[in-house]
């Protein structure tokens, strides 16, 4: 009697039987049961979760003697056909072997035949349906747009976003899920008693960790251990053959990358080259390695044992290698891993794949992703703020006595106050007095008015780069005028009355780029100010000197004041050409518009 594989042996049979699949087994019985077949089916999911198997079952229990049922009988001629597949309205084909555009064409094209005395529906399973030529996909559309009222296809693919969304949408989707280890687990243990096997409950549970959610992997590694351990399955047999040194090179591995040390790593793939294993089937275990150790970063010992599906030892290895690494190191060479595995699965050769992704895994500066790169300059910016900012700070505390003695005269009564930001502008010693006793003062440093327009565009530049259009629309209108304590003043046309009240609202949302452009989050205070031509801001500012003094009396910055009347003096140069520019601009809005230019 020719071996059947312990994967084909237990194979699902009825609905009740496929394991890790809940949510679609009861959803396809239930559908059966009410007669509701439908004439197209997407299953979705990674390999080894039984897509194919769940086609086959729903192909049995439509066309079952006793069916439609949601437990087929398994003992009619269908049944045991279908489950040979050898029943002759069950046709499975394999795109990825089958994708020759003629012969899926012809097969597609063919589509419409009638259907033997035993039948009631004709099935097409189609796997790896995302491997199609696009005149294959063609020919399936055309089936499916108007399919023959006895034709059923369920196509199977572990990418759906590579099928066509015109082909998707015809289809009910049903997605199918990693089956979790201690699923596998209590499935193999079962099959070891019916088998007859003896076990170790920890080997068990090593293959099931092992099978990284697919029921065939585990199943077929099962078959290879108990060949090899003459039919008893224990930890050590597991070890032997499939060698601990797989787990321990992914160890040695994720080792050698916490130490940036590529050598280590280039001998670990030659030694994986010269043991003959499989650099796909290694890659993908350094993946489900990797993502233990990502459980093992976030999580206690004891969850990641449950989750991740290992026994208490390898949890707490786990956690130790996990912050040798680093979530960050973690997480990076998940992202590797996952393109190394693209790049082979897109042909590339694996051992060089797999080598390339080390290499970048072990000098991250040397071949740096988009991500890394956003981060490198994102630090840099950050580091740039703070030079800027202490570079301000010193030359304003180079200049501010001097500033101080120029300023014009303000009410006093602020200097008088207990402020920790001490003095305010006031042509008197006291104040240079108090300027040195300003240094001290650890609070954040001030910002040179004269640098706010840079700052600010500088800001609306890094809202743009983090993606946060919206607020960078709001604030594209507003004008930064100045920055006192942790009040960033902005003002606004008195027309965009919305935009100002919006605004802020933002500052909470835009912390981390205040932070990075001036040094620390600010609240944004905005205002509304008369929609006038450049020439008026003089007078605006000069108007807002006088409204000052009662704000002055509660807080006071002095280098900013003094600096804001410099500015309005620097502003007053040049005027009349501007003037008459924006007038001119402003008439011919108001032609176009139909309005009336406002009157000065
Ligand atoms: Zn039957």
């Amino acid at each position: 009697m020719p071996y059947a594989s312990l994967y084909q042996k237990y194979r699902p049979q009825t609905f009740s039987e496929i394991i890790g699949q809940p949510h679609v087994a009861r959803t396809l019985a239930n559908s059966v049961e009410r007669g509701h077949i439908f004439h197209a089916y997407l299953f979705s999911g990674p390999r080894g979760t039984g897509k194919t198997s769940t086609a086959r079952i729903l192909a049995k229990a439509v066309n079952c003697d006793k069916g439609p049922t949601s437990d087929p009988c398994g003992i009619c001629q269908q049944c045991k056909e279908i489950a040979a597949g050898t029943f002759p309205d069950v046709f499975e084909i394999d795109a990825a072997t089958h994708s020759k555009v003629e012969e899926t064409r012809d097969f597609l094209s063919n589509v419409p035949t009638g259907l033997s005395a035993l039948s009631r529906k004709k099935f097409y399973i189609i796997d790896e349906v995302h491997m199609l030529s696009s005149h294959a996909f063609n020919a399936l559309l055309k089936t499916l747009e108007e399919p023959p009222d006895h034709v059923v296809f369920v196509l199977a693919t572990t990418e759906p976003h590579k099928v066509p969304p015109t082909i998707a949408g015809r289809c009910q989707h049903f997605e199918f899920r990693l089956i979790p280890p201690s699923e596998l687990a209590a499935h193999y243990k079962k099959i070891c008693e019916k088998e007859g096997i003896e076990f170790e409950p920890e080997a068990v549970e090593r293959v099931a960790t092992l099978a990284r959610g697919s029921a065939r992997d585990g199943l077929s590694l099962m078959d290879q251990l108990v060949a090899a351990s003459g039919g008893r399955l224990t930890l050590e047999s597991v070890t032997s053959v499939i060698g601990d040194d797989e787990i321990d090179i992914s160890a040695e591995l994720a080792q050698a990358i916490a130490t940036g040390d590529l050598e280590r790593c280039l001998e670990l793939s030659t030694k994986i080259s010269e043991s003959g294993k499989d650099f796909r089937a290694f890659t993908r275990r350094f993946a489900s390695y990797l993502r233990n150790l990502m459980i093992a970063s976030y999580l206690p010992a004891s969850k990641t044992r449950s989750i991740a599906g290992v026994d208490a030892e390898t949890a707490t290895r786990l956690s130790d290698t996990a912050k040798l690494l680093g979530r960050p190191t973690i997480l990076r060479c998940i992202d590797i891993v996952g393109e190394v595995l693209a790049s082979m699965a897109a042909g590339s050769p694996p051992q060089l794949e797999l080598e390339l992704g080390l290499v970048r895994m072990c000098r991250p500066e040397e071949s740096p992703t988009p991500g890394e790169l956003a981060k490198q300059i994102q630090d840099l910016a950050a580091k740039l703020a703070r030079i800027e900012q202490r570079a301000t700070l010193q030359s304003q505390r180079g200049v501010s006595s001097e500033r101080l003695s120029e300023a014009p005269a303000f009410s006093s009564r602020a200097s008088h106050t207990e402020g920790d930001h001490g003095s305010k502008p006031e042509k008197s010693d006291r104040d240079r007095e108090s300027a040195p006793a300003k240094k001290e003062d650890p609070g954040p440093a001030p910002i040179d008015e004269s640098d706010l327009e840079r700052l600010w565009n500088r800001f609306l530049d890094m809202l743009k780069a983090a993606k946060k259009m919206k607020a960078r629309a709001i604030l594209l209108e507003a004008t930064a005028v100045r920055i006192r304590e942790s009040r960033l003043e902005i003002d606004f046309p008195q027309r965009l009355e919305f935009h100002a009240k919006n605004a802020e609202s933002l500052a909470s949302a835009l912390e981390e780029q205040m932070v990075s452009v001036f040094g620390r989050p600010l609240k944004i205070v905005s205002r509304l100010v008369p929609e006038s031509p450049p020439a008026s801001r003089q007078d605006r500012i000069a108007g807002e000197k006088e409204n000052e003094d009662s704000r002055l009396a509660q807080e006071s910055a002095p280098a900013s004041v003094s600096l804001s009347s410099e500015s309005s003096e620097n502003e007053g140069e040049g005027m009349p050409d501007e003037r008459k520019a924006h007038e001119l601009a402003e008439r011919l809005i108001m032609n176009e518009l139909g309005g009336t230019p406002i009157p000065e």
